[in-house]
């Protein structure tokens, strides 16, 4: 789909894959006007194919959009490019367990203008990719490394947008962490350096032992559609939830003391994935659980339930895109 400042969005189309054809001063290549999202369509049993919860994409796609400066797509537009590029082959859509079909739309400023200033011709698209189980045998513990030179974002900043740029400036960091044996970053906020912000490609969440879950509430995180989910089930079973600042002391101390038992780390690509371990410069705080706890693995089993339509659906998060 193409927008223009005058014409407003038009020219919605299925085109086969394929190199796109830009200006070499488009202004997507000099100043990363562009924003994204990541979602996923499940089979279920019966052959249909389901998506989840592609109007929050939807809407978290226009939060980025205003916030770089870009024409917000219509949350029907979204959706229906999804459903669109799915019905093309809805063979794409693999039915092996714990399999789904990645779907990555992404807007870009195609208009050639070297000028600084908001592009007045943009570009919507949407690719998809089969995405195999992401654990073979169960969901692997993670170790996390803290990254204490290098901030994802800063207050004011573009870190609640899903952007490119916030990714290049992770991209340094999260090669320190894999030197470190680690697979995931895990940033701090940039003005004390003391609060808990989120990890390279996924939001976090401590759970403590009275079953309490708690995540940091931040300006400069993505607030992520799986964590929103998780702790929705969390508070359907009656379980307390706190979206707060939270300190790295905080987290250090609950586990030194008995108090935090589980942490675990969510997001499209892996849903939850405990985590084991979170190492820095001098310190490693070790969970208890080697990550993989109980209330870790329940939430996560109840959420993948609900994807795969293997239980009821009480908050109506899937959208039907096929037929069985
Ligand atoms: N934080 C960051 C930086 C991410 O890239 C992602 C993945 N989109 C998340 C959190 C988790 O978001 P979601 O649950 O919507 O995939």
């Amino acid at each position: 789909v193409e927008w223009t400042l005058d014409g407003g969005w038009h020219d919605a189309a299925v085109h086969a894959y394929g190199p796109l054809s830009l200006d070499p001063s488009a202004s997507v290549f000099h100043y990363a006007q562009e924003i994204f999202e990541g979602l996923k369509a499940y089979r279920h049993a019966d052959g249909s194919v389901w998506s989840f919860r592609p109007d929050a994409n939807a809407r978290r796609f226009q939060r980025s959009a205003r916030r770089l400066a870009l024409p917000e797509l219509p949350v029907e537009v979204f959706v229906e490019s999804i459903r669109q590029l799915v019905r093309t082959d809805v063979d794409w859509v693999p039915s092996a367990p714990e399999t789904s079909l990645y779907l990555r739309p992404f807007m870009i400023a195609t208009e050639s203008f070297l000028g600084v200033r908001a592009a007045q011709a943009v570009a919507y698209h949407c690719i998809a990719s089969p995405a195999g189980a992401y654990f073979t045998s169960g969901p692997q513990p993670v170790s996390i490394w803290l990254s204490t030179h290098y901030a994802r974002a800063a207050r004011g900043g573009t870190g609640a947008a899903k952007t490119g740029g916030n990714y290049a400036a992770s991209l340094l960091p999260q090669q320190e962490a894999y030197e470190q044996g680690c697979q995931q970053v895990m940033f701090l906020d940039s003005e004390e350096g003391r609060y808990l912000e989120e990890l390279g490609g996924m939001n976090v969440v401590l759970v403590k032992a009275d079953g309490t879950l708690v995540t940091p509430d931040s300006e400069s995180i993505l607030e992520g559609i799986t964590r929103d989910s998780i702790l929705q089930l969390a508070e359907d079973r009656g379980l307390r939830v706190e979206r707060r600042r939270v300190t790295l002391d905080e987290w250090r101390d609950g586990v030194a003391d008995g108090s935090i038992t589980e942490a675990f780390a969510c997001g499209t690509a892996a849903v939850v994935t405990p985590i084991a371990e979170l190492r820095g410069e001098g310190f490693t705080i070790t969970l208890p659980t080697a990550g993989a706890g109980e209330l870790t693995m329940s939430l996560r089993e109840e959420l993948t339930d609900i994807q795969y339509g293997r239980r009821p659906d009480p908050h109506g998060w899937m959208t039907q895109l096929t037929d069985p």
